[in-house]
């Protein structure tokens, strides 16, 4: 490198006059790897550095001597601070998008859409690691009447008091709660077998319980729900339902159904499970 001049940059900014390795740690070695590669006449490729609080742009152009060997590289380097202020904008802005159009605007559980996301990670998570999956299907009892008695507004305030009462049953950090329909809510547990769905199934019974939101035109006399509970166990059965997001789905909603017929406000398991 001794012999070979470092060049400055002369630029009408904060960082003007500086010495390239001032401003970015490591540059000898870069400017060395220019050296080297535009003596075997391969392309410069362009660098990014940060320097107080702007970002640049770094082209390198090697310049040749009489004798054709490279005698110098040139910087050209562009202030691109608008730029990737624009670009972190952009990435933000799709990161809300995308995580608004996974969430249910009355509630603020996650949608059909976010829960199709949720489970397949989680499915192929727990096939992984070898662990059970549980997924519990929740309905609300006799929901078309509430409504019919008390009206839309009076319905959709039930809908969020449960949905926040099923969030406030969870307590692993990678359980989540989303709402799968009208009245229908859908809990996903990861590394929970049918035991601790269970378990967790009846906390979500017992504090909507102890809502005691009056449902006059219910046999219970106030809003109860149905379990409907499926497990993708491990091992190697376990791994082939694990393989079938639609196959678990169909068997907690045929338990939740089972719930239905066999009177409401009960839990029921998958057969199988
Ligand atoms: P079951 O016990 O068998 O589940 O009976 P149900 O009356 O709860 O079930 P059904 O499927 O007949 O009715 C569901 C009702 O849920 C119909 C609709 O009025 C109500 N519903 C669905 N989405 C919403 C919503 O966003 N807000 C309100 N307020 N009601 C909703
Ligand atoms: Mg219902
Ligand atoms: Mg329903």
């Amino acid at each position: 490198m001794a012999n070979r001049p470092m060049s400055s940059i002369f630029m009408q900014d904060s960082i003007s006059g500086s010495l390239v390795g001032d401003l970015v740690t490591g540059a000898g070695p870069v400017i060395q790897e220019c050296f080297d590669l535009a003596a075997l006449g391969r392309t410069l490729p362009d660098r990014h550095f940060a320097a107080n609080g702007r970002h640049y742009q770094v082209t390198f152009h090697a310049a040749a001597d009489r004798n054709g060997d490279v005698s110098e590289i040139l910087l050209v380097v562009l202030d691109v601070t608008r730029r990737v202020q624009v670009e972190h904008l952009l990435r933000e802005s799709r990161r809300r998008l995308i995580a608004t159009a996974r969430r249910d605007h009355l509630t603020g559980l996650l949608n059909r859409r976010g829960l199709d996301n949720v489970l397949h990670r989680e499915l192929r998570r727990s096939r992984r690691v070898g662990k059970s999956l549980s997924l519990v299907a929740i309905d609300i009892d006799w929901f078309k009447h509430y409504n019919d008695s008390l009206g839309h507004p009076q319905g959709d305030a039930c809908l969020y008091s449960v949905a926040q009462t099923l969030i406030g049953c969870l307590r692993r950090a990678g359980d989540e709660a989303c709402r799968y329909g009208g009245e229908e809510f859908l809990l996903v547990l990861p590394d929970a077998d049918i035991g601790g769905a269970a378990t967790v199934a009846a906390n979500c019974q017992r504090a909507i319980d102890e809502l005691d939101i009056a449902h006059p035109s219910s046999p219970f006399g106030r809003v109860t729900v149905s379990f409907g509970i499926a497990e993708a166990a491990n091992g190697t059965e376990g791994a082939l339902v694990a393989l079938d997001t639609v196959a678990l789905l169909a068997q907690a909603d045929n338990a939740l159904y089972r719930a239905k017929r066999n009177g409401r406000n009960r839990i029921e398991f998958a057969q199988g499970s």
